[in-house]
Formats: structure tokens, sequence, C-alpha cells
């Protein structure tokens, strides 16, 4: 237990969308979006989802955007 703590801290997190070098964010892609979003569809906060600063707004923005245009819930 202690040992499996101490390598998930030593961890380092890679953000997603960098791993899959997007420059952009698409919020046509629902599923995607999910991952990085609480059971009540809040944003997680970065420290959660692991992206980095830059794809973390990106990543908001393109789920407002997708909430405007009906593809996720304002409300659970
Ligand atoms: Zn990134």
């Amino acid at each position: 237990m202690m040992i499996n703590e101490i390598i998930k801290h030593k961890e380092k997190k890679t953000c997603y969308f960098c791993s899959q070098a997007a420059k952009e964010i698409d919020y046509k892609d629902v599923e995607i979006l999910k991952r990085f979003l609480s059971a009540s569809y809040k944003i997680k906060k970065r420290k959660h989802t692991g992206l980095c600063s830059f794809h973390q707004r990106k990543f908001a923005k393109a789920v407002k955007r997708a909430r405007q245009m009906a593809l996720l819930p304002f409300l659970p």
C-alpha cells in the first residue's frame, strides 16, 4: 500500500491531448470530453484531469461549447 502510493506520487501525469498532439479540442467528441467531467457533468480541476494548462483551457471551452450545442447537459 505504502509503496504503491509512493510510486503513484512519483509518476508524472502526461496531458492526454498533448500525447495525441491535438492543437484543438473538438467539442463534438463528447466521449472524450466526458472522460474529464465529473459524474454530475462538472468540469474537473486540472489536478484531477491531469491536463496541461493550455489544454485545460481549451477543454473547458469545448465543454461550454458542447453545452450550448446541447451535446452535454448543463445540469445532471
Ligand atoms: Zn496538453
